[in-house]
């Protein structure tokens, strides 16, 4: 048997398309500023990302470039402006910052109505608590979305997440949790982790370790999502072993074209959704 492979770049060009047409009727710009303090490589790609997704869907996007000294309180500063103005409805800070700065102070000075990326407390408590109005994080949105789109109804399903950090595994052992999924979450300390996954129905692997997950770690038929972003030998490659696994997985999202574009599409997607909701409360 082999798996069928997800193709997450196509459907995030749905996703994108989508919205683009949304946006089109609107009768103002949705704006997105994204915060970057430094020259830290991968994250001045990332950002340019971004600004040429959000441009293709109709989102202006302005990166606010800061040099790598910017004090705390200078980076609290341009958070505020951008609270405050009514043509900026999404902001994101991009990780990682100078260690001199304090994330967390920093994420939670943005408005919970436009911490696009979710990861305020607010946020965060809203969805741990499946209360309605969350803003999630987009790479767990995007896997949310990869498994209902290709298995329907999860309700009752075994779940092992491997990682259990605040961007990923964390917000998405929640959102699993509320459609009704049985919820595992492994992590560094986890024993057996090999005997847990394969009694899974899906397997999520975020823990960034290169092609981790082998092939007897996977029950026959089972939904694999690979979250992983790792280079080995020049080449990008998951915390799946993909060649492996799509031997037995009934579904499988490749490295790279499964989960990345994902969260691009769902991070616009929460940019469109958070303008409508401030314009409401205007
Ligand atoms: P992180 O480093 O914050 O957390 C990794 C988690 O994996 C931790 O909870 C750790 O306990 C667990 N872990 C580490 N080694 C393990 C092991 N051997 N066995 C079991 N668990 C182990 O990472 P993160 O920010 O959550 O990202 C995880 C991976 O996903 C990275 O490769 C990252 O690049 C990628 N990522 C991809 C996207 C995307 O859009 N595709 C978005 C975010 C992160």
């Amino acid at each position: 048997m082999s798996a069928v492979i997800i193709d997450g770049k196509q459907m995030a060009q749905d996703i994108r398309a989508e919205l683009a047409e949304q946006i089109k009727k609107l009768d103002y710009i949705p704006g997105l500023a994204v915060i970057l303090v430094g020259n830290d490589e991968a994250s001045l790609i990332y950002d340019r990302n971004k600004k040429k997704a959000a441009e293709s869907v109709g989102i202006n996007c302005t990166i606010y470039h800061l040099p790598e000294e910017t004090s705390q309180e200078e980076v609290l500063e341009k958070i505020r402006t951008l609270n405050n103005d009514k043509n900026t409805h999404g902001i994101i800070v991009q990780m990682p910052l100078p260690s001199h700065l304090n994330s967390e102070e920093i994420i939670n000075a943005v408005s919970y109505t436009k911490d696009v990326d979710g990861f305020g407390v607010y946020n965060i408590g809203l969805l741990h608590s499946n209360l309605q109005g969350a803003i999630i994080a987009a790479t767990p949105q995007g896997v949310l979305y990869v498994l209902e789109k290709s298995l329907g109804d999860l309700s009752g399903l075994n779940a092992v997440i491997i990682g259990r950090s605040q961007i990923v595994g964390r917000p998405l052992a929640s959102l699993l949790i509320n459609k009704s999924c049985t919820v595992t979450v492994a992590h560094s300390k986890t024993k057996n982790l090999k005997n847990i996954t394969s009694r899974a129905d899906i397997v999520v692997a975020a823990c960034g370790v290169a092609e981790m997950v082998k092939k007897d770690w996977i029950k026959p038929g089972a939904m694999v999502i690979d979250v992983g972003i790792n280079r080995r030998e020049g080449k990008l490659c998951g915390d799946v072993d993909f060649d492996e696994v799509k031997e037995v997985a009934g579904y499988i999202t490749p490295v790279p074209g499964g989960v990345g574009p994902m969260t691009v599409a769902m991070l616009m997607k929460n940019t469109y959704i958070a303008s409508l909701n401030q314009l409401k409360k205007a």
